[in-house]
């Protein structure tokens, strides 16, 4: 069964979703502010409506992908009852209170609702290195996987509509403090003359260590227990003050390494001086507990 598609949002990542529709051979109408963007997509078959609201109404599921939820919320200020009883799936980046906003919204008009995150380029999307993270009803996510797996490798991450964003960012946070470490070793490096090229395979055996160890820790943060089987943190603040200062007396950058340092100052006054390093789990709940 291919279900009929509607498509809001023709920018780079809104056309690759469409794109993948019609090649997966849905009947895709599509909506864009700017009409002329959809040019490409009429030539391959897709319908161009002229409203957002005849574009709602045109499929039993409508993906909207705009750049960000204030340019949603306009694109979507015509549209209100021509949502009931219809899905609607969100792949416009934000944060998790304004999809679980937007699930009200929706839920309101009689619509279901899945907000997603996509976690890919435009030019994979189609293919399975496309991840696209759902969240939102399961029985919405399984009625329309035929449309989903068209566009990528989708999963499902929960009922909580703010999953989504939330994974989003974390996977974000995973790989900007891959990149900054390694980026404070290829300075570190440089200062003898080591090309980037020449440390990087240490820099990667050591991420692809650590990442070994995270499941491990997974156990320990969600029993809250940190019993230190392998080193504890008084240990890494011994080795956070050789980084801190080797960085400092070369002329690196050492803003990264001391703000490492002052979470494990922080959680060893706190007490924890004896425990594994997951126990530092505290002072990131900490900052969120202010906000
Ligand atoms: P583009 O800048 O290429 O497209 C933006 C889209 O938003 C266009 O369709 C634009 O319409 C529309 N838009 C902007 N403001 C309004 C408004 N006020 N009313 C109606 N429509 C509006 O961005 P992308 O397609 O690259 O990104 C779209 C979303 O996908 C973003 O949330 C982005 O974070 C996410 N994303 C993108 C990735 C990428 O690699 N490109 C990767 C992962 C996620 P118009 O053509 O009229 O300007």
């Amino acid at each position: 069964t291919n279900p009929d598609v509607t498509i809001i949002g023709l920018g780079l990542m809104g056309r690759a979703l469409a794109g993948a529709l019609l090649k997966a051979g849905h009947q895709v109408t599509v909506w864009n502010r700017t009409a002329a963007k959809a040019e490409e997509l009429l030539a391959q078959g897709a319908l161009l409506a002229d409203s957002a609201n005849s574009a709602v109404t045109a499929s039993p599921v409508t993906i909207t992908c705009v750049a960000d939820y204030p340019s949603l919320q306009q694109a979507f200020a015509p549209v209100s009852d021509e949502l009931d009883g219809r899905l609607l799936v969100n792949l416009t980046s934000g944060d998790s209170a304004q999809a679980r906003d937007m699930a009200r919204w929706t839920e309101q008009r009689g619509a279901h609702y899945l907000d997603g995150a996509i976690m890919a380029v435009p030019p994979t999307i189609g293919t399975a290195d496309a991840v696209i993270l759902l969240s939102g009803s399961k029985t919405a996510f399984d009625s329309q996987r035929s449309v989903l797996d068209a566009l990528g490798t989708a999963t499902h991450l929960g009922a909580d509509h703010g999953l989504s964003a939330l994974y989003d960012v974390a996977g974000l946070s995973m790989m900007w403090g891959v990149l900054n470490a390694w980026l404070q070793g290829v300075a570190l490096l440089a200062t003898a003359g080591i090309d980037a090229s020449t440390y990087t395979p240490f820099a990667v055996q050591m991420a692809q260590g650590t990442a070994g160890w995270l499941e491990g820790y997974a156990d320990q943060v969600d029993s809250g227990t940190y019993p230190p089987d392998d080193a504890t943190l008084a240990t890494h603040a011994g080795g956070m003050a050789h980084l801190v200062e080797e960085s400092e007396r070369l002329g690196v950058n050492a803003e990264l390494p001391r703000l490492f340092k002052s979470l494990v100052d922080r959680a060893i006054t706190a007490g924890q001086a004896g425990k594994s390093y997951p126990a530092l789990v505290e002072q990131f709940n900490q900052e969120s507990r202010t906000s």
